[in-house]
């Protein structure tokens, strides 16, 4: 029979990799915890009315990218193409925004119906980070203060850009599609199809365009920078001068919009050039309107979400994962013949209360002394620990070196975690 394989664009995490999972997410949940930010968790499926409410009819999520299903009672149900919907949803439903500040954080699997390349994928991780109450620029700064800090934690400073830029309010917004249109309009018949349709229902969208054809109309298209209103120039202008002498470096990029609806005033980029097309690595901005349009109270909001696979990607490719950052065993303790297990277990339990953070493997599934010596060595361990019918009598256990060429010694069961200790 064939076999059942994964589902394209989604994959398996497999045990040589976890660690360095588990090693970014450590980290980040320690430099976000630096900060104060509460971890919250919500589902993975929502209403798809959430997401279109949220993100927007006419952006690429919602027009091409939702896994969305009817469930069984007929309810049109989407797994969350990104977190900010539903962090914003729980938020709102459990009364978190209520006359307070909250710094929030989440993480976990998102959904695109993408084209799966190097870095895009159909299943992704994210870790986003949302704040509520507070107007800015000093929290926009804060957010990108904590990315930065981050990175350095990573051993990644110098790799990222932080672009940043503003989009203005909705009304300034409004004022400057006009100016865009009319520009783009001359070009119609050069545009993409993507770009043609967007002309009437989301022209801002066309700035984020990748085809070639349609960047190149569109340097010379009206600045929105141009357009900008006087708050958010303000806003903008503070937000410089304190990164400025927070010491984050940035360059302005007037392009940037950010492919989603909701967002106004700051919006930034982390972007990597060591990546290739897939090179930004964390992405996010302010969306005062959003908590409103989804039935709330006016709640001031910004936020990010950096992609994990891209950030592993990224530390892979410029080796920066440390050595320590593994799944090797440290010890190893063997189990010649029926009589020598339980006293292998009760070892192994005694070395691990007397060595914690050690890991300590005890050989399960017996085999001559070769195979266990052998798998000994393959789970990576500096000591095997060995027990045969001759050391039970005794009391006593081999003690040998895997990783170099020092002779086995032969020690009482009772000192083995004194001396592995000076040597693990
Ligand atoms: P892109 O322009 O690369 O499509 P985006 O603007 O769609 O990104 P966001 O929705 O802002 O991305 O998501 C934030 C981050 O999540 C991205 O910067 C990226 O690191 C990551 N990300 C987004 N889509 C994917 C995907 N399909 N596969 C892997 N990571 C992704
Ligand atoms: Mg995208």
């Amino acid at each position: 029979m064939a076999k059942i394989q994964a589902i394209r664009g989604m994959n398996d995490i497999l045990p040589d990799q976890t660690p360095v999972w588990q090693y970014v997410e450590t980290t980040v949940r320690k430099v976000l915890a630096q900060y104060g930010y509460q971890e919250i968790r919500m589902p993975i499926v929502e209403q798809t009315e959430l997401f279109k409410r949220s993100i927007g009819e006419v952006t690429d999520i919602v027009e091409k990218e939702m896994y969305t299903f009817d469930d069984r009672n007929g309810d049109s149900l989407t797994l969350r193409p990104e977190g900010t919907a539903g962090c914003v949803r729980a938020a709102e439903e459990h009364g978190l925004l209520f006359n307070q500040t909250r710094r929030l954080w989440y993480t976990g699997p998102m959904f695109r119906h993408e084209r799966p390349q190097k870095g895009r994928y159909r299943q992704f991780h994210q870790i986003g980070v949302e704040c509520f109450g507070m107007a800015g620029p000093d929290i926009d700064a804060e957010l990108l203060m904590l990315t930065s800090r981050l990175w350095a934690e990573l051993g990644l400073s110098g790799h990222a850009r932080l672009e940043i830029n503003s989009i203005g309010t909705s009304e300034s917004r409004k004022v400057y599609r006009e100016a865009l249109v009319s520009y783009l309009e001359q070009y119609r018949d050069q545009l993409d199809e993507d770009s043609k349709r967007r002309l009437t229902t989301n022209p801002l969208r066309i700035l984020d365009s990748k085809v070639q054809q349609t960047r190149s109309i569109l340097e010379h298209a009206p600045s929105l920078s141009d357009y900008l209103d006087e708050e958010s120039r303000c806003h903008f202008e503070q937000l410089k001068a304190l990164l400025d002498s927070a010491g984050v470096a940035y360059t302005v990029n007037p392009a940037l919009v950010r492919g989603l609806d909701y967002y106004g005033k700051t919006v930034f980029e982390w972007v990597t050039e060591s990546l290739g097309a897939q090179g930004t690595i964390c992405a996010g901005g302010r969306y005062d309107g959003l908590v409103e349009q989804l039935g709330g109270k006016p709640t001031l909001a910004v936020g990010f979400a950096m992609g994990l696979e891209r950030l592993i990607l990224l530390l892979e490719t410029l080796n920066l994962i440390p050595d320590e950052v593994n799944n090797r065993a440290d010890i190893y303790v063997t189990a010649m013949g029926d009589k020598s297990i339980s006293t292998a277990m009760s070892i192994a339990n005694t070395l691990r209360n007397d060595l914690p953070g050690r890991v300590v493997i005890t050989h399960c599934g017996g085999g001559s002394f070769k195979s266990q010596m052998k798998k000994a060595d393959r789970s990576g361990a500096r000591y095997a620990v060995i027990l045969g019918e001759n050391e039970i009598e005794h009391g006593t256990a081999g003690l040998k070196p895997l990783r170099d060429d020092q002779p086995q010694q032969e020690v009482a069961q009772a000192d083995l975690a004194r001396i592995l200790a000076e040597h693990v």
